[in-house]
């Protein structure tokens, strides 16, 4: 079968990661209680940031937020090398700038992650996901952002939401944890 990932958020805990290094940029101690209450993927809120800040701040922040100790979420490496075990084949589609995407692929290849030539694509919105996917006849998705899913309601594709602080009112089935993932597919 055919398995389409995205990367943040979904296989590594990118959000969270940044909510750690804008305490150390910003100086300001903010309870991680206040990331988890999140209802919107932007985490500038809680430091007192406008919007224009925060956008400022996520873009002046990307080297050290994509490529630095990034945690990726327990059983995402396993999971993903373990599909690939099994003869499936594995599709990276995150919407990260194409500056960052080759770097991004060396980085993920770093984490432990199998990446196939060809197999990873960046540089889309992410409304555009849905065209790579249907090209690539995948059999399962998964994603943290519900837009993304929703945009594919119509293709014979079963998809999966990572569970995040704002997606809970979401209708998708979802994975809270890797180690639940194998299963469903065995299912
Ligand atoms: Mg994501």
């Amino acid at each position: 079968m055919r398995f389409g990932f995205d990367i943040d958020d979904t296989l590594i805990n990118l959000r969270e990661h940044a909510f750690q290094l804008y305490k150390t940029k910003l100086n300001k101690e903010v309870p991680i209680e206040e990331f988890h209450k999140l209802q919107r993927v932007e985490i500038h809120e809680p430091f007192g940031l406008s919007e224009e800040e925060g956008n400022k701040m996520w873009k002046s922040s990307l080297e050290e937020i994509y490529f630095t100790d990034c945690p990726v979420f327990p059983g995402a490496v396993e999971t993903v090398n373990r599909l690939v075990e099994l003869g499936h084949e594995v599709f990276y589609i995150t919407a990260r700038p194409k500056k960052h995407g080759e770097r991004t692929k060396q980085w993920m290849i770093e984490q432990g992650f199998p990446i196939h030539t060809g197999h990873f694509f960046y540089g889309m919105e992410d409304h555009e996901k849905i065209h790579i996917i249907k090209d690539l006849y995948l059999d399962y998705y998964v994603d943290d952002k519900p837009t993304i899913l929703e945009t594919l309601s119509e293709e014979p594709i079963k998809v999966y939401l990572k569970d995040q602080s704002y997606n809970r009112d979401s209708r998708f089935n979802r994975i809270v944890d890797w180690v639940e993932f194998l299963p469903i597919i065995n299912e």
